[in-house]
C-alpha cells in the first residue's frame, strides 16, 4: 500500500506525532498522521497492520524493576504526587492524577521504602504519557543520590530474585 498525499498526489510522507485524543484512537485502527514530503501538507492515512513503536529515551538500557512507592514531584508552581510503578537507574514510570505533558522537566522526591530520606532527582524529563502513567528519564541526579538509588535497586534486585536464582551474589 503506498502512502499518497491527498492534496498534491505525491507519494511518500513522514510520520508525525499523534495529536489529541482522536488521533490516538485512530492509531488503534492503523490510521496515522503524516507530513507530505513535497507540499508539507498534513494528512492522515491508513497503514493497515503497521504499529509504530515509540522511540525509547536515550540510554534507557538499565534493567527496570517493578515498584510501588510514593513520589512527589514539582515543576515550577505545579506540585503533584503519584506512585512509582517501575524504576531503573535511568528513569522511572509513575502513576498520577496530575496531567503531565511530554518534555516537561520535573523535580522528583522518591520516597523509597526502608528509608526516611527521599532520593532527590534534580531533573527528570517526561518522555511519554499514557492516561495516568508517565515515563520519565532522569537527566540530572547528584552523585550521592545516584549512589542511594543504586543501593536501593540492588536491594530490589536481590529481593525480587529470591527463590529464582541461586544464592550467588552478582556484586
Ligand atoms: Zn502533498
Amino acid at each position: 500500500m503506498s502512502l499518497q498525499c491527498p492534496k498534491c498526489g505525491k507519494e511518500g510522507g513522514n510520520r508525525l506525532q499523534r495529536g489529541g485524543v482522536l488521533e490516538h484512537l485512530l492509531s488503534f485502527v492503523y490510521i496515522y498522521p503524516y507530513r507530505c514530503v513535497a507540499c508539507w501538507g498534513r494528512f492522515r492515512a491508513l497503514r493497515w497492520g503497521t504499529r509504530y513503536v515509540r522511540k525509547q529515551a536515550p540510554r534507557r538500557s538499565h534493567r527496570r524493576f517493578q515498584t510501588h512507592f510514593p513520589v512527589v514531584f514539582s515543576c515550577g508552581q505545579t506540585h503533584g504526587e503519584g506512585v512509582v510503578t517501575n524504576l531503573a537507574m535511568g528513569g522511572c514510570r509513575l502513576k498520577t492524577d496530575v496531567k503531565l505533558t511530554e518534555d516537561t522537566p520535573l523535580e522528583l522526591k522518591l520516597q523509597v521504602p526502608g528509608s526516611d530520606i527521599e532520593i532527590r532527582v534534580e531533573r527528570a524529563t517526561v518522555r511519554s504519557v499514557e492516561s495516568f502513567f508517565a515515563g520519565l528519564s532522569f537527566s540530572r541526579l547528584a552523585e550521592a543520590e545516584k549512589k542511594r538509588l543504586r543501593r536501593f535497586l540492588v536491594q530490589l534486585m536481590t529481593s525480587q530474585s529470591k527463590g529464582v536464582t541461586c544464592l550467588q551474589n552478582p556484586f
